[in-house]
């Protein structure tokens, strides 16, 4: 098996007083897309920036595709994509310039072709500094992949981004893997991390308080599946009967809800009891917990698994 992309071994950060990052472990294979999860402050950039070589950590080990980034810079360069921040450009930069210049430091040629799919053509000509946050993410993400590295990082790509470009963005995601890129998207948008990631471990004040497949981490969650109804005439209002797997009830805009741990049984409860009412449905829901109530109970939590 080829050994990781990326490790990430007892892994530590303070600046000053401040712990940023506690002592953390992961590995990002070959062609898998891994989530790094957390709330502002918990961990994210820091972890990214000293994979990219940008800051030097306090304690661990460190290694990209082998190689060590605070002591390696010059072999890092080719084999990282970062998608920089919006200072990264001067204004009067034109974005054919940018491209050019990114392309030639890496001794590649310019890849106006993903300018073009990240919808910057009618761009080219314009300097940054005249460029929409979103257009100026857009390209910030097409200098990051020019090169075809084989490691990239992704630091809230999204953020600020129209839903084509999200889309298109997640399309590109997508290929990256097929090509065996390893990939690291840092994000607190969850929904996201959910539908892209493979792995995802969730951050929080520094430390890993849950890893795995985001399938498996919704799985975890103590979070009872949602049962919304409806009814015509909402008899079901009225039922003390309990209803089977219903662990709570609520009301909600003319709503039943249940909180069911057996969704069979509580879905072909309710449809009897709405039949045996002569009661028509109207509405049917039912909601699995998502990563994001997941996120939000183990930070409510206090961190504790
Ligand atoms: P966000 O989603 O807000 O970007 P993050 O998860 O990326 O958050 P970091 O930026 O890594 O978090 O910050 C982690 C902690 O380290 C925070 O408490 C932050 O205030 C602190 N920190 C980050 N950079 C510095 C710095 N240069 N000097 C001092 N403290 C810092």
């Amino acid at each position: 098996m080829a050994p990781p992309a990326i490790v990430v071994e007892a892994f530590r950060k303070t600046y000053g007083e401040v712990e940023a990052v506690a002592g953390i472990d992961f590995t990002v294979a070959e062609g898998e897309i891994f989530g790094l999860l957390g709330p502002n402050g918990a961990g994210k950039t820091t972890t990214l920036e000293c994979l990219e070589g940008l800051r030097t950590p306090t304690e661990g080990t460190l290694r990209v595709r082998g190689i060590d980034p605070a002591r390696e810079p010059g072999r890092l360069r080719d084999a990282i994509g970062v998608q920089l921040q919006t200072s990264g450009l001067p204004d009067t930069m034109r974005v054919d310039e940018a491209m050019r210049f990114f392309c030639a430091y890496h001794g590649v040629a310019p890849r106006f072709d993903l300018l073009e799919r990240l919808g910057l053509q009618a761009k080219l000509r314009a300097q940054y500094g005249t460029l929409s946050t979103g257009q100026q993410r857009r390209l910030a993400l097409a200098l990051a992949l020019a090169h075809e590295p084989p490691v990239v990082f992704l630091d809230e790509p999204t953020a600020g981004l129209d839903v084509g470009t999200r889309a298109e963005l997640h399309a590109l995601v997508g290929e990256l893997r097929e090509r065996g890129v390893a990939l690291i998207l840092a994000t607190h948008d969850m929904a996201e991390a959910e539908k892209l990631a493979d792995r995802v471990a969730i951050l929080l004040g520094g430390r890993i308080v849950a890893s795995g497949t985001p399938k498996a981490l919704t799985a975890a969650a103590v979070d009872l599946t949602r049962v919304t109804v409806r009814s015509e005439r909402a008899t079901l209002q009225g039922r003390t009967a309990p209803l089977p797997g219903v662990q709570r009830q609520a009301r909600e805009d003319g709503y039943e809800v249940y909180f069911s741990d057996a969704i069979g049984p509580t879905v072909a409860a309710v449809l009897r009891a709405l039949e045996e009412a002569d009661d028509p449905l109207v509405d049917l829901r039912v909601e699995r917990p998502s990563l994001e109530e997941r996120f939000l109970e183990l930070t409510s939590a206090g961190g504790a698994q």
